[in-house]
């Protein structure tokens, strides 16, 4: 199957006062109809920065970009606004952690959904409400009729983001970007978003992007995970043999420092020491080698002074990984390095 998305060689910077921030590096992904991809990473690694890319949310002034983003059969790196404004909401909908910075604060919830679904369908006000009633039911809000009625603020946590799901999904978007959709909700509420998530899904066979810094999030709906740093992917592959047998030092950095996993892989890993380089001034070779315990495992110095290529690990499939253990075909067990006791 064609991918829906495919990012190549992303790179975003931002001239500012203190130099260019140098957000996302070198990007590549693909993303699949009926697929669930999680963008994995610390803050500040471009899970939301390359996203937004994708959504035209950036400002062009502003920002310096080049790459290739291919969505749907078009190229979006130098699209203009009019171009954006076409495919955001319609074939592309982003959903935010807040529902309240995505809803309008002082307008009825089902007229918003009225709204975006008349930016690109020519219907009446009245089918458009029909639309949203149905929109605002099929995401579970109990009374649809009244609710669309009233206004953010009259709803709970969990139903606003709810509503800003229907929102996201009215226009049947072929690819959904969720940026941290749970992450404000309680637990019990934070499960019932993510399982309205997977049947909308499954109904609909749109694609999602799931960005998360959650790794029980991506165990339980991603099928396929990308992780993150310093602007580029270091690690990506199917979610289920990414988490149990993580082959980048960054990404077993990050399942250790979840105990949960790192009980159900069976190991004890150590949680990632220090703090992620600056975007103005990256260090050279690879961006993790400051924290990085394999960095001394691999000879010349090359974690020191080249960035490492995407390179498919020994004995794994459909995976790739960014560190020249892989390029020297060495799983990280057997670069370990003798630790102090
Ligand atoms: Fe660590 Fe070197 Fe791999 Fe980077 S390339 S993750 S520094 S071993
Ligand atoms: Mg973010």
């Amino acid at each position: 199957r064609d991918p829906l998305l495919s990012v190549r060689d992303l790179q975003v910077a931002f001239p500012t006062e203190d130099g260019l921030v140098r957000a996302v590096n070198g990007l590549s992904y693909d993303v699949y109809p009926g697929r669930t991809l999680a963008v994995v990473g610390e803050s500040g690694s471009g899970k939301s920065v390359s996203t937004m890319a994708v959504m035209g949310l950036h400002d062009p002034k502003r920002t310096r970009m080049s790459g290739s983003i291919v969505l749907d059969g078009r190229e979006l790196v130098g699209a203009s606004q009019a171009q954006f404004r076409k495919i955001r909401g319609n074939v592309a909908s982003m959903i935010f952690q807040d529902a309240q910075s995505s809803l309008h604060p002082y307008k009825r919830v089902g007229d918003q959904i009225v709204e975006a679904y008349r930016v690109h369908h020519r219907v009446s006000k009245g089918k458009a409400m029909a639309r949203a009633v149905e929109m605002l039911d099929r995401v579970g809000i109990p009374n649809p009729r009244k609710r669309a009625e009233q206004y953010p603020f009259e709803f709970s946590g969990g139903m606003r983001q709810r509503a800003m799901i229907a929102l996201g999904l009215v226009n049947d978007p072929k690819l959904l970007i969720a940026d941290e959709p749970t992450t404000a909700l309680d637990v019990t509420v934070q499960a019932q978003i993510l399982d309205l998530l997977k049947d909308l899904q499954d109904e609909f066979g749109s694609a999602i992007i799931l960005i998360t810094h959650d790794l029980a999030v991506v165990a339980e709906v991603a099928h396929d995970t990308l992780v993150m740093y310093a602007g580029r992917g270091v690690e990506r592959g199917a979610t289920h043999a990414v988490l149990a047998d993580p082959r980048h030092p960054y990404t077993r950095g990050l399942l250790g420092s979840v105990p949960s996993i790192s009980e159900t892989i069976g190991e004890e890993l150590t949680p990632i020491q220090g703090a992620p380089p600056s975007l103005t001034n990256l260090p050279p070779g690879c961006s993790f080698n400051p924290r990085c315990e394999f960095a001394q495992a691999v000879p010349h110095d090359r974690c020191l002074t080249e960035i490492p290529g995407l390179t498919p690990p020994p004995g794994t499939e459909g995976r790739l990984v960014r560190c020249h253990l892989a390029d020297l075909g060495l799983t990280p067990e057997e670069a370990l390095p003798a630790r102090e006791e």
